[in-house]
């Protein structure tokens, strides 16, 4: 299993390319786990700035940011799945505070990456919010992607959306650097096409929401689970959003293995570290 701590004493979050789980829960609230929300860093180069990518952020994802010693305020990219409010209910605070609750005022720009219909979402954040969520005192960019469609980050890493069976705009995000790879399912259905668009990733953040005696159409279940990841083949198998009637009492890697799947698997919880560096 690659699991990691995370570097704490890195001072801009970026010293290496690594996956921290912020948050892995769901709709229902619970006393030790945010909502979905996933911080991916990587440093730059000479020519390109340090990434550091939120992937959602579901309720509680500020609190546990903080709580995790994470440099919320220098993130530089921001990537939404869908608009359930597990997914994005935290991001009217986190623009509140990106713009008065940093210590200096911020100057670089932040890009943010959504499934189309994003910009409209942002906007009506706003009307009933108040401005600061697209205009915080600094550039929010919006880029709205397409299934199939791919985009460099300023720090360098791909980024590409996929579609996933779930709502009428949601994705699956993947992000490939030079020497790294994630993939983060966000929430779907069943879909093969999805575990080929992850194949070969480091870290694969994959959903597991429902028991197989409770599968639907919108979520995924260890017998679904182990079929994607046997066609994506992650080097670790990350499983998230579970829902806690389902947490609790099950070893739900355990179920996941034995409906196939062989390869290495964990559990997300808050703090969890990945390192994504090949090899
Ligand atoms: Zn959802």
């Amino acid at each position: 299993m690659s699991e990691a701590e995370p570097a704490r004493d890195a001072p801009d979050g970026a010293a290496a390319d690594e996956l921290i789980v912020v948050g892995c829960g769901t709709v229902v609230p619970e006393a030790d786990r945010a909502a979905s929300s996933y911080w991916v860093s990587s440093p730059g180069t000479e020519s390109a700035p340090d990434t550091r990518i939120l992937f959602d952020c579901g309720p509680g994802a500020l609190q546990a940011l903080a709580r995790l010693g994470l440099p919320w305020g220098k993130i530089t990219d921001l990537a939404i799945t869908h608009f359930h409010a597990d997914h994005v209910g935290a991001l009217p605070g986190l623009f509140f505070a990106l713009k008065h609750g940093l210590a200096r005022p911020r100057n670089r720009p932040l890009t943010v990456w959504g499934p189309a219909g994003t910009r409209g979402f942002l906007q009506k954040l706003a009307g009933a919010c108040g401005d600061f969520v697209l205009d915080p005192g600094f550039s929010v960019l919006v880029e709205e992607l397409s299934p199939g469609e791919a985009r460099d980050l300023s720090g360098g890493p791909r980024l590409e959306a996929h579609k996933t069976p779930h709502t009428e705009e949601s994705v699956a995000w993947r992000l490939d650097g030079g020497a790294f790879s994630f993939g983060y399912t966000g929430d779907t259905g069943p879909s093969t096409a999805l575990g080929s668009f992850m194949r070969g990733v480091n870290a694969l953040v994959c959903e597991c929401s429902l028991p197989d005696s409770q599968a639907t159409d919108n979520h995924l279940t260890p017998a679904r689970v182990a079929e994607l990841a046997a066609a994506a083949c992650p080097r670790l198998l990350v499983l998230t959003h579970i829902y806690p009637h389902f947490r609790m009492g099950h070893d739900v890697s355990r179920l996941v293995a034995e409906a196939g799947y062989a390869g290495a698997t964990c559990i997300a919880r808050e703090g969890l570290g990945v390192s994504l560096t090949n090899g």
